[in-house]
């Protein structure tokens, strides 16, 4: 099956119950058993639930995996796959993470014994140096949030391959339509479905694909133990929202492209970060990994001023200010003050998310539109 299908057919089957085309919305904790252990396969449902289950197969067949787990949110998702670990376990993450990840990584799991190193990977040779017997685990984001650099996969999979190490990509950014890091030799993809997946801005949820048996069973024994799961109610939006995944981000991509080339011509523009550009880092890694560029768009204003930045967020109309991506409507955000606002000053300029960047989620909006709003707010 190829992709546009498997969006919208991808793992799932009509409901035997009545034939519904959609899984009914099985709101419901538990399920009756005939005798003790007599049940239809669904005992209670932080374990398993019928509507969850069939999103969790779309999830595994779009990322051409063989197993899906849907959490209550990306970073319940995250929180699943740190707690393969056991303290004095190491972890290499990208260093341009999104804020929340950081957060966890550094609040929470430095606190448990975990040790995370935050490199910079857009030359998989960096990573090396950092692994050691202790490493288990190395944290992938590409394009990263918000500074759109790309890491190159395959070949931070052969790293990790070499040194038994799982490789964890975040695809969160690209969505499969875009990158699929389980067939570049990555063990987990996870998402944060709050985004692109579920597509609307109508929920927030979490998805870990893997193929192997055993990491599965591993991770479904955490969901279940730790218990971040979604609800059937979200479980059927996101089904939804993944059925229109193809066409959303095909124009999220010409939308992109549109805007990315729109702010490279304008003379208040410092720099675009956007991996469609010859002159990206890593445009050839992206052109390899990547069958588009995606609609996340940062840029930041000549002169780095903060004041400026905030009036062009409020100045936008088409644009909404706010938190969050990969919805049908295009946002804009402010990461110094917003998303990435629990990052340290010097640690977050480090890695170019300076006072004056803005960061668009460029919507599936006309295009004309969203540039005459570009235009207006910037002056
Ligand atoms: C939003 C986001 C997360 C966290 O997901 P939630 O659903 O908000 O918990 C993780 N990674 C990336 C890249 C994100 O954009």
């Amino acid at each position: 099956m190829k992709f546009n299908t498997k969006t919208i057919h991808g793992g799932q089957e009509h409901d035997p119950a009545y034939g519904s085309v959609m899984p009914p919305i099985y709101q419901t904790s538990t399920y009756a058993q005939s005798t003790p252990g007599g049940h239809k396969g669904y005992e209670y449902s932080r374990t398993h639930n019928p509507t969850r289950n069939a999103l969790e197969n779309a999830f595994a067949s779009i990322e051409n995996g063989t197993y899906g787990l849907a959490f209550a949110s990306g970073l319940a998702a995250i929180d699943a796959v740190i707690k393969l670990l056991e303290p004095g376990d190491e972890v290499i993450s990208t260093n341009d993470l999104y804020g929340g990840t950081y957060r966890l990584f550094t609040k929470v799991f430095e606190g448990f014994g975990i040790k995370f190193h935050f490199i910079g990977m857009e030359n998989a040779g960096n990573i090396e140096q950092y692994v050691n017997d202790n490493t288990k685990l190395i944290w992938v984001e590409t394009p990263t949030n918000p500074m759109m650099n790309v890491i190159d996969i395959k070949a931070t999979a052969d790293i990790a391959r070499q040194h038994n190490l799982l490789l964890a990509v975040d695809n969160t950014f690209a969505t499969p339509y875009l990158q699929r890091p389980l067939d570049l030799g990555a063990d987990i993809v996870m998402h944060s479905a709050t985004k692109y997946l579920g597509g609307h801005s109508d929920l927030v949820m979490g998805a870990l694909v893997v193929k192997d048996k055993e990491l599965a069973e591993r991770l479904y024994f955490i969901q279940n133990a730790s218990g971040a799961v979604c609800g059937p109610q979200d479980s059927f939006l996101a089904l939804r929202g993944i059925k229109t995944l193809h066409v959303r981000m095909q124009r999220h991509c010409e939308n992109g492209k549109a805007v990315a080339n729109y702010l490279a011509s304008h003379p208040k523009i410092e720099k675009v970060y956007w991996p469609g550009f010859e002159d990206h880092p890593n445009h050839d890694v992206a052109k390899a990994q990547m069958d588009d560029f995606g609609g996340m768009v940062s840029f930041t204003t000549k002169g780095n001023n903060y004041e400026e930045a905030i009036k062009i967020v409020e100045n936008l109309k088409v644009f909404t200010l706010a938190e969050s991506l990969g919805g049908v409507e295009s946002l804009a955000g402010h990461p110094a003050s917003m998303t990435h606002a629990s990052i340290p000053k010097e640690e977050r300029e480090k890695t170019g998310v300076v006072d004056s960047l803005i960061r668009l989620s460029v919507g599936i909006e006309d295009e004309d539109d969203l540039i005459a709003d570009l235009e207006q707010a910037i002056g």
